[in-house]
């Protein structure tokens, strides 16, 4: 299937394009970004344009930053066309009901993409969970702003989602994982003085479920989930890289396919294919509830 790849920037180039490159399924037969292209592959800078004069790509993936995704996600929808979502999947939940809605209604498939779901231990680390009663919860993820979003000032403003970017990403594995849901009862957001999103969050869950995301993180990326049941520790590494049972590195048993972004691609395909939507917006309920019931903490301006 010819696919077309809108917001090039960074995720794009690092992960987007080699995936597909990579991939039987799939075709990069146009972009459309105000500045940036792929060697060798049609460019657009206007995307009323490269849906009308390409009526061939049925299926496009949105990796601009949330706030502008909606727009897109309208258009092409309307356009008929099959749409991929980076994650977040919108800047609001409404956002994503309408997009939903719409491609109910034009019969198009819709993705939310939450690509640290695809990581290679998520499947084992659900089954492993499937039948067991949890104790405790938490989630620790640390990890530099500076290194994963360079100079990108959106993650900072309204509807950039702060710490919530990456923080996201733990939702979208214990969401994943969890043999029951969790729903959140509190938060602290620590935003700098110079900026309206949080750079930092702590958040408690019902269950004993409890989450640190901070931006701030310097020396290495920490990202953690440690879940605690009577018949023992579980323990995802790296993002649901890696997978500790009691102790003893899980090997084994990984999903089928190498790497987030390619197993993306393989569940997309699926879903044109049926003609089916997967949009499960429960990592952005928790996000969303943290801003309803989050107390604010004011800390040290942050500058790139
Ligand atoms: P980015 O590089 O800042 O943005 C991607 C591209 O979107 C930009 O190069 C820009 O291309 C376009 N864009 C920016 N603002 C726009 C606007 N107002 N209207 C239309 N297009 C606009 O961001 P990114 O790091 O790739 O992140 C994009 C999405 O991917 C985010 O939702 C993020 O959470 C997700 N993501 C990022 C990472 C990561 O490591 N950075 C990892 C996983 C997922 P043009 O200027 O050429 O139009």
């Amino acid at each position: 299937m010819k696919i077309a790849l809108i917001g090039v920037g960074k995720i794009a180039l690092d992960q987007h394009v080699p995936a597909i490159a990579g991939s039987d399924d799939w075709e990069l037969a146009a972009t459309c970004s105000r500045h940036g292209s792929v060697d060798g592959v049609e460019a657009f800078t206007d995307f009323d344009a490269l849906l009308e004069a390409r009526p061939d790509i049925r299926v496009v993936s949105l990796c601009m930053p949330p706030v502008p995704r909606f727009d897109y996600a309208a258009k092409a929808l309307a356009a008929g066309r099959h749409v991929m979502l980076e994650k977040p999947p919108g800047a609001s939940l409404a956002e994503c009901h309408a997009l939903e809605a719409m491609a109910r209604a034009s019969g198009a498939s819709l993705f939310a993409t939450w690509h640290s779901r695809c990581a290679d231990k998520v499947p084992a680390a659900k089954a492993w969970l499937s039948d067991k009663t949890i104790t405790r919860a938490h989630i620790t993820w640390r990890e530099s702003v500076r290194k994963w979003h360079p100079g990108q000032d959106w993650v900072f403003e309204p509807g950039g989602m702060g710490v919530f970017d990456p923080g996201i990403n733990a939702l979208s594995i214990l969401t994943e994982i969890l043999p029951a849901p969790v729903h959140l009862r509190a938060a602290t957001l620590e935003y700098p003085s110079n900026r309206q999103t949080p750079i930092a969050a702590r958040l408690t869950f019902t269950g004993n479920t409890s989450a640190e995301f901070d931006w701030r993180e310097e020396e290495r990326d920490i990202w953690d989930i440690e879940i605690v049941t009577p018949d023992g520790t579980l323990s995802l590494h790296e993002g649901g890289a890696r997978m500790v049972l009691n102790g003893t590195e899980h090997t084994g048993d990984d999903a089928p396919l190498s790497g987030e972004y390619p197993r993306l691609y393989a569940r997309m395909s699926e879903l044109v294919q049926q003609g089916a939507i997967d949009m499960d917006l429960s990592p952005f309920v928790h996000v969303a509830d943290a801003h309803m019931l989050g107390r604010r903490e004011t800390v040290a301006a942050f500058d790139f």
